[in-house]
């Protein structure tokens, strides 16, 4: 049985209070807490294991070494990934993508190729993307959103032309939690011969990741969303786009021999991870990986779907809220704004009176609060350990809100 309040008591900040009220914490979309099991092993890591990995001969860096490596394995556990060799560390999924920007699709790509992308997008499955336009004449072509906020994988898939190099695309939204049929998506793409990429910032959270129904090429997380430290992510990269990629930062680790005349480089996934690494991290990465199986990715994904039907439930009644994105089986993640002269920051800053934290802005998705039509929303991401009573409290402050602000 999912315990909730058990769980809760595994994340000590969610005993806090935050302006004299009770924490509500709903930024789970920016970044989510951690629990003690993570926090526990990084300290212990620091007080008693902690060398340089890879390359000292001591006792200490051989532990430190073998911890850091066994998270390759957690992570494709994880993924159901086949092979924990197709592991990159990150430092994020900001990270991941700029590496295969750089790494695999900058080399490939001239002047009139194509990226087909979705609107849906967050700035870091955009930008490395706008670097080979600028860099290189790549043309991106952006697929639209239907009116409850879906994405149709038909429309990606007839987005592809003789030019397309690759389709970069969310799993999830994290402005709307609109979810995205990737596996259908790569169908399509594979039997057009085009590789696509995977952003599983959001999606990896909230529900089982097998990358093998997926059948993409490039799957991308961040280690924070996932309940483990910042600065901590992966990307999996299949076997065959690996054999493809030049190196991307050069320096300690990713080499084989340096000469003053040349150079080779280590076999993959080393060859992709240049310098000192974060070594506590990815094991805080790995340990938060492991609560997440304990708990069970099916299990979280449904008390999430129990919150988001509980939360929608409750906004029916608030007929002054716009609220962006009712895709069906979307994730338990909702933007709004309300009708009247309150700015999105002004909401979050009365929720946050009320010990509700909620984030306020664009959400690094300018092009979609553009097709919205808005400049700013507030947004309310649900996770793993919140509960009916927080929705309840969200819904008290937004009355509050409404009354202040009508
Ligand atoms: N993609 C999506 C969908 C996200 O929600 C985020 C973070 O908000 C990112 C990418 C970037 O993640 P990071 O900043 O950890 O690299």
């Amino acid at each position: 049985m999912y315990d909730v309040e058990r769980i809760r008591s595994d994340f000590p900040i969610l005993a806090r209070e935050v302006n004299g009220k009770p924490l509500v914490y709903l930024d789970n979309g920016a970044s989510a807490q951690k629990p003690r099991v993570v926090i526990d092993a990084m300290t212990r890591m620091y007080e008693d294991e902690y060398a340089n990995v890879h390359r000292g001969l001591h006792y200490l860096s051989n532990i430190a070494t073998e911890k850091y490596e066994a998270v390759r394995g957690i992570v494709a556990r994880f993924l159901g990934a086949p092979d924990a060799q197709e592991i990159v560390f990150t430092t994020g999924t900001t990270e991941g993508i700029n590496l295969v920007s750089y790494a695999w699709a900058a080399p490939r790509m001239q002047a009139g190729d194509e990226i087909v992308l979705s609107v849906l997008e967050h700035h870091a499955n955009i930008v490395p993307w706008h670097f080979l336009r600028e860099r290189q004449g790549v043309v991106l072509k952006w697929v639209e959103p239907e009116p409850d906020g879906a994405l149709d994988p038909e429309k990606v898939i007839d987005a592809i032309g003789p030019r397309t190099k690759l389709v970069a695309v969310t799993q999830m939204s994290n402005v709307t939690g609109t979810l995205v049929d990737v596996a259908a998506i790569c169908r399509g793409a594979k039997a057009r011969g085009v590789p696509v990429l995977v952003d599983g910032s959001q999606g990896a959270v909230h529900r089982p990741v097998n990358l093998a129904e997926i059948g993409c090429d490039f799957y991308a997380i961040t280690g924070h969303k996932l309940y483990g430290p910042s600065g901590s992510g992966a990307i999996w990269i299949s076997k065959a786009r690996m054999a493809e990629m030049r190196p991307f930062l050069g320096g300690g680790d990713m080499i084989r021999e340096v000469g003053r005349d040349a150079v080779t480089y280590n076999v993959p996934p080393m060859k992709f991870e240049a310098g000192t690494p974060g070594i506590v991290q990815q094991i805080g990465m790995g340990v938060a990986l492991e609560y997440l199986m304990a708990l069970g990715m099916e299990n979280v994904a449904a008390h999430e779907a129990d919150l988001r039907d509980y939360a929608t439930e409750r906004f029916k009644g608030l007929n002054w809220l716009n609220l962006q994105g009712r895709a069906p089986g979307k994730g338990a993640i909702f933007s709004f704004t309300l009708q009247g002269p309150a700015h999105a920051h002004d909401i979050s800053t009365v929720l946050d009176k009320k010990g509700v934290a909620v984030r306020a802005g664009t959400h690094c998705a300018m092009p979609l609060l553009d097709h919205l039509g808005e400049t700013a929303t507030c947004r309310a991401s649900f996770g793993l350990y919140n509960t009916h009573a927080e929705v309840d409290k969200l819904v008290e402050a937004l009355e509050l809100c409404h009354e202040l602000f009508a």
